[in-house]
């Protein structure tokens, strides 16, 4: 290979585009329909519980007297048992991936207060 063709080989690999990605700065867009991380619409959920008894790796707790649902993201193992079952349609899968952590530990989501009383009187009538 004469030096003019190395060269000009060394020039073209220089200039492309690189095959990789500067992960995280440009992380990876997930594909469609990708499962994810599980995702809640709290004001819609109505606390029955029926997500966390259907969960085959018990990922999920929730307290309905305290109006509070709980994910070990560690357990879930993104099966969409739970979201199929829930009444309310307020659990959605996701094609974000969970955040990495060093930790275990559980993402708890609380009504405030005043929404909790509020569900609960509209439970009521
Ligand atoms: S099944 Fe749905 S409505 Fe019931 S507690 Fe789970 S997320 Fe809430
Ligand atoms: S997606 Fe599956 S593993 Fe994850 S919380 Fe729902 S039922 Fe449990």
């Amino acid at each position: 290979m004469s030096l003019f063709s190395m060269s000009g080989l060394v020039l073209k690999w220089m200039l492309r585009k690189p095959y990789t990605r500067r992960y995280p700065f440009e992380p990876r867009q997930p594909f469609p329909g990708s499962r994810g991380a599980l995702a809640i619409e709290l004001p819609a959920c109505v606390f029955c519980g029926i997500c966390a008894k259907r969960c085959p790796t018990q990922a999920l707790e929730v307290d309905r007297a305290a109006k509070r649902w709980t994910i070990d993201r560690l357990r879930c193992i993104s099966c969409d048992y739970c979201v199929e079952h829930c009444p309310k349609k307020c659990l959605e899968l996701t094609t974000a991936h969970g955040i990495p952590v060093v930790a275990r530990g559980k993402d708890l989501f609380e009504m405030p207060p005043a929404a909790a009383a509020a569900t609960a009187v509209a439970a009521a009538k």
